[in-house]
């Protein structure tokens, strides 16, 4: 499996990198094969099973949308690679967001969302309900994002403040995309297993770690 980090130098606050070691390790320890591919600004886009995008500042997360725009990436996710993006990576994907004031800036516009500048920043733990399951996070944004109509959010929000304080994030057949950080797999096991089974088409052997023994205290600390 190739698993490509885009952009790290640029979208990796929060350690958001640490979703392709997540993805490599959990993958290796089913005895299978991955490779992580670091992608940097004068790098053509390269063929890979996942395509990771993480958090940003605002000056970054602007030249990260113009690189990826000037590499035809939208091009590559419509050939049927998958995408998991937090934060800055979330709102690069929509039509357009918020930098550096107001400036609503062009996405690369795969999802009909936008990204607004918010009141106030939004800080702290995050939580939110996926297809029963409970995904935690840590968010740290200015961007309040809007989804059309027809576009369906990761989850609902039961703790934090996601895209707008109901849901958080959005789901298509190819992109997972949220504000959570974390590193987002590292405190979630079981969604890092349900990218790497989607990715692969593959059912995967349960895998036991102390990452389950955390992420159940973090579900305790966050009274839930
Ligand atoms: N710059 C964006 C915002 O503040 C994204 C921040 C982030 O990726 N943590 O909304």
């Amino acid at each position: 499996m190739r698993i490509a980090l885009l952009y790290p130098e640029l979208l990796g606050t929060y350690g958001d990198g640490g979703n392709a070691l997540v993805l490599q390790q959990r993958w290796k320890r089913r005895g299978h094969r991955a490779t992580i591919i670091e992608v940097n600004l004068s790098d053509s886009i390269p063929a890979a099973d996942i395509y990771l995008l993480g958090g940003g500042e605002d000056g970054p997360q602007r030249l990260a949308a113009d690189t990826l725009r000037k590499m035809k990436f939208a091009k590559t996710i419509k050939s049927g690679a998958h995408v998991l993006a937090v934060c800055a990576g979330l709102q690069i994907l929509g039509e357009s967001f918020a930098v550096e004031g107001d400036t609503q800036f062009d996405g690369l516009g795969l999802v009909d969302a936008v990204t607004t500048r918010g009141a106030v920043r939004r800080v702290g733990n995050m939580a939110l309900a996926v297809s029963g399951k409970v995904l935690v996070g840590f968010e740290n944004h200015g961007g309040v994002t809007s989804l059309g109509s027809g576009v369906e959010p990761l989850g609902s929000m039961l703790k934090g403040f996601g895209n707008d304080g109901v849901v958080d994030g959005f789901r298509t057949e190819q992109i997972w995309a949220t504000y959570a950080h974390g590193p987002l797999l590292a405190l979630n096991p079981w969604f890092a297993d349900h990218i790497l089974s989607t990715v692969t088409g593959q059912e995967l052997d349960p895998l036991e770690s102390i990452a389950d023994t955390l992420y159940q205290r973090r579900l305790g600390a966050l009274g839930l």
